[in-house]
C-alpha cells in the first residue's frame, strides 16, 4: 500500500547493510508511464527530487540518498515509461532482429537489464530495488515478473522482502493480520515467496502476531519484522536492527554477517529529539493545502535538510507552513511574522501567491528575521530587492510578466530561442552545476570552500542586465558560475541583515543527517541567534 513507507523502510535495510560494511545501492521503481517525475504536479506526487545528473526522481531516491549518504545515478529510477521506452526504441532500431517484441519476457528483461546495470555502475555488493504500487494491482505486475526472473536466475542472491500493513482497528483494538495473509498469498501468485515480511503497524508486534503471520505466510517467525510508528523517520533502521534484519538478509543473501555500526546514526537521532530550543520556522508559499490536509511531502527535502541543519546545531524546529496567498487579500496579516525564528520560502512555479511572497521578503528584510530563500525564493527576493531598494519599482520575473519592462529575473538567450521554436524540454537548467564562492561573504564561510557543486532545477536566471544596479543597491551576489554570467547565490552583508540569501539552486537536495548542508546550518545558527 502507498505512505505506509517502502521508502523509508528500503532506504534504512540501506542503511544497516551499509553499517555493517557491505557497498550498497538502491534503485526505485515508480509503475507510471511517466517518463520521468519532472512533469508530474507536486500536490499529486509529492516532490520532484533532482538527481546530479538531471534526472527528475521521486522523493524516495531523496530518502535513499539521505540514509545512504550517497548520490546516485539516473539508472537507479525507472518508470514503467522509462522501461517501454527504451524497449520500443530498440525495437524501431532493428536491435530485436526481427522477433516478435513481446510484454514478456521483454519488458521485464529489459527491467533486469537495467538493475545489473545499476549494480554494475555502483560496483556495490548489494543492490536493493523498491517495487512501488501494492500487490495485486495491475500496474506493478511486469516489475514483480522481472523480480520473479531475477530470482529464477540467480536464486540464491535474491532475497524479497514484504512490507505489509497490519491494522488495528479502533473498535475492536487488535492487530489483524488477515491483509498481510493475503498479500503473502497474492505475491505466491506470481510466482515470488517472501523471505521477510516487515510489519507495518501503529504498534509494535507480539509474538503470538509473529507466529500467526510466519505460519500463514510461509516463513519462519523471527523474520517477521516489527515495524512500529516511531517518533522519527531515522529511527527506523535501528528498530530494524532490534529485530535483527541486517543478520537475517544476511543469512538469506548466503553473505557472512558482520556487526553493525549505528553508533554516529544513534547520535544523529539523539539529537535530532532532544535539541535544547525550539525554534520556530515558517515556510511561506503555495501548494501546501489537498483539501483539509497540509502537504509536507511537497517539501519533504527542505523540511529533512532542517531538521539535518537543527541536530548540527542542537536546536529543534517547529515548522509552520503560511500560505502567501493570505498576505496579497490581507497586508496586515505580514504581522504574524513577527512569531517566527525564520522564515523560508522554497522552489515553486507559476504566479499564485508570488505578490504575497514578495511582501512577506520585504518584511522579514526590514524587520531582521532571518531568511532563507530556495530557487524561487532567491528569484523573488532579488525582485523585491529590486523593487524596494534598487528602485527598479516594476521589476519582476519574465515568468509571471515577460513583457515588464525590467524583467530583473530573465530567460537567457539560448532558452528564448528553444521556446519561439515550441521546445520548452530542453530549457530547464537541471542537475549539478558549479559554483564559485566570493571571499568574505557567509556563503563562503559557511560553505569553507571556494568552490563548490549544487543540484538545480529552474528555467529563469538574474538578468545580467540587473546585476550592476542589484550590486550597487548592495545585494551581493556572493556565488557565481565559473563563467560569471550566472547567478547562483545572493546575499546581504552581515552588517545589513542577519541572514538574507538566496540560492539559484536547490541546497536541499545535497543534505544529509550525517552530513548536514553548510548553508541550511548557517541559516539555523542565525534564526538560533534571533
Ligand atoms: N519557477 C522558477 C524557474 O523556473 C523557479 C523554479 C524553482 O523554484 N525550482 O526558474
Amino acid at each position: 500500500m502507498s505512505g505506509i513507507g517502502k521508502g523509508i523502510a528500503t532506504a534504512s535495510i540501506g542503511r544497516i547493510l551499509k553499517s555493517k560494511g557491505f557497498s550498497v545501492t538502491a534503485i526505485k521503481i515508480d509503475p507510471y508511464i511517466n517518463v520521468d517525475a519532472g512533469t508530474m504536479n507536486p500536490t499529486e506526487h509529492g516532490e520532484v527530487f533532482v538527481l546530479d545528473d538531471g534526472y527528475e526522481t521521486d522523493q524516495d531516491m531523496g530518502n535513499y540518498e539521505r540514509f545512504l549518504d550517497e548520490s546516485l545515478p539516473s539508472i537507479n529510477y525507472m518508470t514503467t515509461g522509462r522501461v517501454y521506452q527504451e524497449v520500443i526504441r530498440r525495437e524501431r532500431n532493428l536491435e530485436y532482429h526481427g522477433k516478435n517484441v513481446e510484454v514478456v519476457p521483454d519488458i521485464p528483461l529489459e527491467v533486469i537489464r537495467r538493475i545489473k546495470e545499476a549494480q554494475k555502475e555502483a560496483e556495490v555488493d548489494i543492490t536493493l530495488v523498491e517495487i512501488g504500487g501494492t500487490i495485486g494491482e495491475y500496474q506493478n505486475i511486469i516489475f514483480l515478473e522481472a523480480a520473479r526472473m531475477l530470482r529464477q536466475q540467480c536464486p540464491d542472491d535474491v532475497a524479497v522482502v514484504m512490507l505489509s500493513y497490519v491494522p488495528i482497528p479502533n473498535n475492536i483494538g487488535e492487530m489483524k493480520t488477515k491483509p498481510t495473509q493475503y498479500a503473502s498469498r497474492e505475491l505466491n501468485s506470481v510466482g515470488l515467496q517472501a523471505d521477510v515480511i516487515l510489519a507495518r503497524a501503529s504498534a509494535p508486534l507480539d509474538q503470538k502476531r509473529k507466529e500467526k503471520i510466519a505460519t500463514f505466510c510461509n516463513i519462519v517467525p523471527d523474520h517477521v519484522i516489527s515495524a512500529p510508528d516511531v517518533e522519527s523517520i531515522y529511527d527506523v533502521p535501528i528498530n530494524f536492527e532490534k529485530d535483527g534484519l541486517g543478520k537475517i538478509l544476511c543469512g538469506v543473501l548466503g553473505l557472512k554477517d558482520k556487526p553493525a555500526h549505528l553508533q554516529d546514526w544513534e547520535n544523529f537521532v539523539a539529537k535530532v529529539k532532544n535539541g535544547n530550543r525550539k525554534l520556530n520556522i515558517a515556510v511561506v508559499g503555495k501548494y501546501f493545502m489537498s483539501g483539509d490536509y497540509v502537504l509536507s511531502d511537497v517539501y519533504i527535502s527542505v523540511i529533512e535538510s532542517l531538521k539535518h541543519a537543527a541536530a548540527a546545531n542542537d536546536v529543534e524546529v517547529k515548522l509552520s507552513y503560511l500560505d502567501s496567498e493570505e498576505y496579497e487579500k490581507d497586508a496586515s496579516k505580514l504581522e504574524e511574522l513577527k512569531q517566527y525564528n525564520g522564515i523560508i520560502v522554497p522552489g515553486g512555479f507559476g504566479s499564485r501567491g508570488v505578490e504575497g511572497i514578495i511582501s512577506a521578503i520585504k518584511f522579514v528584510r526590514e524587520n531582521k528575521i532571518p531568511y532563507f530563500g530556495l530557487c524561487y525564493g532567491m528569484q523573488l527576493m532579488v525582485v523585491e530587492y529590486a523593487r524596494n531598494v534598487a528602485g527598479i519599482e516594476d521589476a519582476h520575473t519574465a515568468e509571471i510578466k515577460p513583457d515588464a519592462k525590467n524583467t530583473v529575473i530573465d530567460l537567457m538567450p539560448e532558452q528564448k530561442e528553444k521556446i519561439a521554436k515550441g521546445n520548452y524540454g530542453g530549457t530547464m537548467r537541471l542537475g549539478s552545476y558549479p559554483c564559485k564562492l566570493k571571499e568574505g561573504t557567509i556563503a563562503r564561510e559557511s560553505y569553507g570552500s571556494s568552490e563548490i557543486n549544487e543540484r538545480h532545477r529552474h528555467r529563469y536566471e538574474v538578468n545580467p542586465n540587473s546585476i550592476g544596479k542589484l550590486t550597487q543597491a548592495g545585494l551581493k551576489f556572493s556565488g557565481v558560475s565559473p563563467d560569471d554570467k550566472l547567478m547562483e547565490i545572493a546575499e546581504l552583508p552581515k552588517k545589513d541583515h542577519p541572514f538574507l540569501l538566496g540560492t539559484q539552486f536547490h541546497p536541499e537536495f545535497k543534505s544529509r543527517p550525517l552530513n548536514p548542508h553548510p548553508l541550511f546550518v548557517a541559516f539555523i545558527k542565525a534564526v538560533a541567534k534571533k
